[in-house]
């Protein structure tokens, strides 16, 4: 892989919170307990982040609990509350620096591409429901049979519960939080164990922005311990989660056996991403290694199966791997690195053992294959070709920087294979032909499809699965239906 420039980007940051914020308050675990942050870069420990139990969601979900029935969030006006989600947002703009250090810091994931691109992100979605959906949400007035006058009011649910993974912390925290929020809903979220202090940042500046006590409640600590309390609680009304499939299913079933609470799950993908033989071989290169090795290779959406029409395959296998070799590793402060380390060494250990899987089927290993320096969790940008549907590594998600290329001869044949997963969150289709681009767009089951492109995450795109990937809709329009309750009143109409 290629060098990164010598040059350190020193992290302008320190770590000032690491307790809960509950009811207005920074507060430790009830049980006094704290775990680890880590450094991916070293496996250094870096800070101590209060542990959350049962009993520190309870305080929390009471907090949320008070402040959305007693007020004063779903009282004020809605204009009021896009005030201050708008103060948020300019705070997260004057301390992006900061929180894009903290989010590399904790997550390992190069700095320049939190700083340039999910800072402007997480703001973005902010000024999205703030501006466009707070003061503009409202019911209907509905014609009916009879003499009625029927309207409908959009409510906020009431208390939100939120769970959120380690691989975009903070972009996590705006899908959730946003249009929550926007809805005057109150909210008690859990941050991923591995990536617990930029949730706690961000918390600290709504605090700054005006939001009242209680209105978002973050508490810190690991699944079971303090993630299921939450789903399964009976004081919660909702619940959204991301994360992985298994964990989905056990979410879903705490709501069930608990209160019934509705649940949105963005969960699992193994998405393909298709290169028709009439594609700009090159753009689709550079687009097919930047949809599999952004984030590490850690994103649920990744373009995890690239396949290549088998008149390109050869053409494409060479500049896929030479781009590859290419890709810059390194420190993710160090200027020009595109890649880091993966989050830890849970998921270090998991994508070498997949590495080896594929190794050992009859895939052909073209680059990489192996762990890159001796401390922290390298891995080196690997691809696959002559890659086969029932081959481990066709239809895990693996969840890091591992690239497997299939051949295929016609679309049908490219559309079934496609679809022969039990995931169905995103897919991606390079050609210049438009009957192609729609017969493609139409017969993938997925919830996003990228046509010459990959990855484009507008605050006003919804974003969510079909199949196993998950349940419902962030971001847009729709993720508003995952935050109301509709009220259909009806009024007799009378001649007094
Ligand atoms: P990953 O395997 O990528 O870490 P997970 O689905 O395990 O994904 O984690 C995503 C989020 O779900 C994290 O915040 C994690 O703490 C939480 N989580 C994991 N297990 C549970 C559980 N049993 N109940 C509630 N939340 C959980």
């Amino acid at each position: 892989t290629a060098a990164a420039t010598e040059e350190l980007i020193i992290p302008p940051v320190q770590i000032s919170h690491t307790q809960h914020l509950i009811n207005g308050q920074f507060v430790d675990a009830a049980s006094g307990k704290t775990f680890p942050a880590y450094d991916p870069r070293t496996g250094e420990v870096i800070a101590h982040v209060a542990a959350g139990d049962a009993e520190d969601i309870n305080r929390a979900v009471a907090a949320a609990r008070k402040a959305f029935d007693e007020g004063p969030w779903p009282k004020m006006t809605a204009y009021e509350r896009s005030r201050i989600l708008l103060r948020f947002a300019d705070l997260v703009e004057k301390h992006s620096e900061e929180l894009a250090a903290l989010e590399t810091w904790n997550n390992g994931k190069p700095y320049e591409q939190a700083l340039h691109a999910e800072l402007p992100m997480l703001a973005r979605l902010f000024h999205y429901y703030a501006a466009g959906w707070a003061d503009k949400i409202h019911g209907l007035t509905v014609p009916a049979d009879g003499k009625y006058h029927i309207q409908t009011l959009h409510e906020p649910i009431g208390v939100a519960g939120q769970i959120i993974p380690w691989n975009f912390p903070l972009l996590m925290f705006a899908w959730k939080v946003g249009p929550a929020l926007a809805c005057g809903n109150t909210i008690v979220l859990k941050s991923a164990e591995q990536t617990p202090l930029t949730a706690l940042y961000v918390a600290k500046l709504f605090q700054e922005a005006g939001l009242p006590p209680g209105v978002l409640n973050v508490v810190s600590g690991d699944g079971p311990t303090a993630g299921a309390p939450l789903a399964s609680h009976m004081d919660v009304d909702k619940v959204a989660f991301t994360g992985s499939t298994d964990t989905g299913k056990i979410i879903l079933e705490l709501a069930a056996r608990s209160n019934l609470k509705p649940v949105t799950l963005e969960l699992g993908g193994k998405s393909p991403f298709i290169i028709c033989e009439d594609a700009d071989i090159d753009h689709a290169v550079e687009l097919a290694h930047f949809a599999l090795f952004f984030n590490q290779g850690q994103c649920c959406c990744a373009g995890s199966r690239t396949f290549v029409h088998e008149r390109v395959y050869d053409e494409f296998i060479e500049k896929a791997k030479a781009r590859a070799v290419k890709r810059v590793v390194g420190d993710p402060f160090k200027k020009g690195v595109e890649q880091g380390p993966q989050i830890d060494n849970e998921q270090f250990e998991k994508v070498l053992r997949y590495i080896r899987a594929g190794i050992d089927s009859d895939a052909t290993l073209e680059c990489g294959g192996g762990r890159l320096g001796s401390k922290g969790y390298f891995i080196e940008p690997t691809v696959f070709s002559n890659v086969k549907d029932d081959m481990l590594i066709a239809k895990d998600e693996i969840f890091g920087p591992v690239q497997s290329i299939l051949k295929f001869k016609d679309l049908d044949e490219v559309v079934r294979r496609a679809n022969a997963t039990r995931y169905g969150l995103a897919a991606g289709v390079f050609t210049r032909n438009i009957d192609t681009a729609n017969y493609l767009t139409r017969a993938l089951r997925a919830g996003t499809v990228w046509v010459n492109c990959f990855d484009v995450f507008d605050a006003a795109i919804p974003f969510g699965g079909y199949k196993m990937s998950g349940i419902g809709r962030e971001k847009g329009i729709y993720s508003l239906h995952n935050y109301l309750q509709v009220k259909a009143v009806v009024t007799p109409l009378k001649n007094p």
